[in-house]
């Protein structure tokens, strides 16, 4: 981690700051953007935050969200503040092809790049880092990072504690997961104190579906949930019709893979999904089952150890048909 110090210099030295994202930012890409660009703003900087697509619905409550430029929606405005950039933020992703149809922009920028990130195995594009695999949010080091920078905590509004809780909450599986650490706790403590209303952020995140997406739950609970027991897996297989017959929206299949995770016993789930251009693997697991290795080595993918995410070409039933064959090879850790 770089000192206050040096911190503070890199940022008086950017008169033009733009904030990134990974491609269909989730809930703590999009908090650690908005964090810290309300942090940024607050600074007096000239900021902005440039993504490659929309996100799901369930956010779009996060305050500064209108603010937020889609790169496709924009681009010869997005295309001039890159140019113009001092400095660029990298949130949340560790290689530069996780940006989509950023990726070419972003590497030919000559911006100083600043990553803050917790996934394995960053790729080098950076200039500086903050990087911790065991954070258990990027929005968690966005938190370390302008905590570090500020003279008073009170810099840290309740907008900022609102956009950070909710990137903690979501990375966390609403602070269930084994990276929910004691600090992780304190830090959630400190931005209650700052003004994130924790109740509101669960209302607006968790109860907000539509009716449509419920009921394409409930059909995927019924129709797409296929359990391997030998392999102590399941796995959901959802196809173009599902998506549109339930007119499924970015987002709304957001947490479904864990219901396949949830079944007694299982250790590895898939939710494996027909997005028409290519098909998208999510990946999750329990214990030493190395989700990112099997995305990484099979689907083109990577991720964390215990959830990742891939794609494959081909159709859904032979890429389904390649998941199933892949465990063999881990057999040994699935069913112990
Ligand atoms: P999700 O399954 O929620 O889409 O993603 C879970 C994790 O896997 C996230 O940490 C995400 O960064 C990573 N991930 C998802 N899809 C991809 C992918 O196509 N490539 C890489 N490298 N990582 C991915
Ligand atoms: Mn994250």
């Amino acid at each position: 981690m770089l000192t206050r110090n040096e911190n503070k210099e890199i940022l008086s030295k950017s008169d033009k700051i733009i904030i990134t994202t990974h491609h269909k930012p989730d809930g703590d890409a999009l908090g650690s953007s908005l964090g810290l660009y309300h942090w940024l703003k607050s600074q007096n900087h000239d900021v902005h935050i440039i993504v490659s697509s929309d996100f799901p619905t369930f956010l779009d409550w996060l305050p500064g969200r209108d603010a937020v430029l889609i790169y496709p929606d924009d681009m010869a405005l997005c295309q001039s503040l890159i140019d113009e950039a001092s400095l660029i933020f990298c949130l949340d992703y560790n290689a530069l092809s996780r940006t989509n149809v950023m990726e070419g922009v972003l590497r030919a920028s000559t911006a100083k790049k600043y990553m803050i990130d917790h996934h394995l195995d960053p790729e080098g594009f950076d200039d500086y880092r903050l990087w911790d695999p065991q954070a258990a949010a990027t929005a968690q080091l966005i938190y370390t990072f302008i905590e570090d920078c500020v003279d008073e905590v009170s810099e840290i509004t309740p907008e900022i504690a609102t956009c950070l809780y909710a990137g903690i909450m979501t990375d966390t599986g609403s602070f269930r997961f084994r990276s929910t650490t004691e600090q992780v706790h304190e830090i959630i403590s400190k931005l209650i104190r700052s003004g994130a209303r924790n109740w509101e952020i669960h209302e607006q995140i968790y109860n907000s579906s539509t009716e449509n997406r419920l009921k394409f739950l409930g059909h995927c609970l019924l129709n797409r949930l296929e359990v391997i027991h030998e392999y102590n897996t399941a796995l959901f297989a959802v196809s173009k019709q599902d998506l549109e017959q339930f007119q499924v929206t970015t987002g709304d299949t957001e947490g479904l893979v864990n219901y396949a995770l949830s079944v007694k016993g299982i250790r590895l789930a898939a939710l494996i999904i027909d997005r028409t251009e290519l098909i998208k693997l999510s990946l999750r697991s329990i214990g030493d089952v190395p989700c990112n290795e099997i995305a990484r080595k099979h689907f083109n993918g990577g991720g964390h150890f215990n959830a990742a995410g891939g794609s494959s070409e081909g159709d859904l039933q032979s890429v389904v048909h390649k998941f199933k064959s892949i465990l063999t090879e881990y057999n040994e850790i699935l069913i112990k």
